[in-house]
């Protein structure tokens, strides 16, 4: 008998594909370096190509000067999908962040 592939994926095997090298959490406002594909947290990756020109992950030279990042919508569509409670988590935290300093929340 051949192995029917299951469509449910558990949670363990894509923990990799959706968890940020930066910072260890599940991806966050999730940006894709388009050369490798790799995913960070968006404040994860931004801030490491201000002063490093390789993927944090298969360290991948990309350009410091330009580098080819895209906010990845679909990639982060399944990380809330994947992890239950994450997206409602995030929305507290960006709520409670902008209620301690509400002059950030003006510039938003
Ligand atoms: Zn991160
Ligand atoms: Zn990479």
């Amino acid at each position: 008998d051949s192995v029917v592939p299951s469509s449910k994926v558990p949670i363990k095997d894509v923990n990799e594909c959706i968890t940020c090298h930066i910072c260890k959490g599940y991806i966050i406002d999730a940006t894709t370096i388009v050369e490798c594909c790799h995913s960070f947290c968006h404040s994860c990756i931004v801030p490491h190509l201000r002063t490093k020109e390789y993927c944090p992950k298969c360290e991948l030279i990309i350009n410091k000067t330009k580098p080819n990042i895209k906010p990845d919508a679909t990639f982060q569509a399944i990380v809330y999908k994947l992890v239950p409670g994450l997206y409602e988590k995030e929305l507290l935290r960006r709520r409670n962040f902008y209620e301690t300093r509400p002059e950030e929340a003006k510039l938003a």
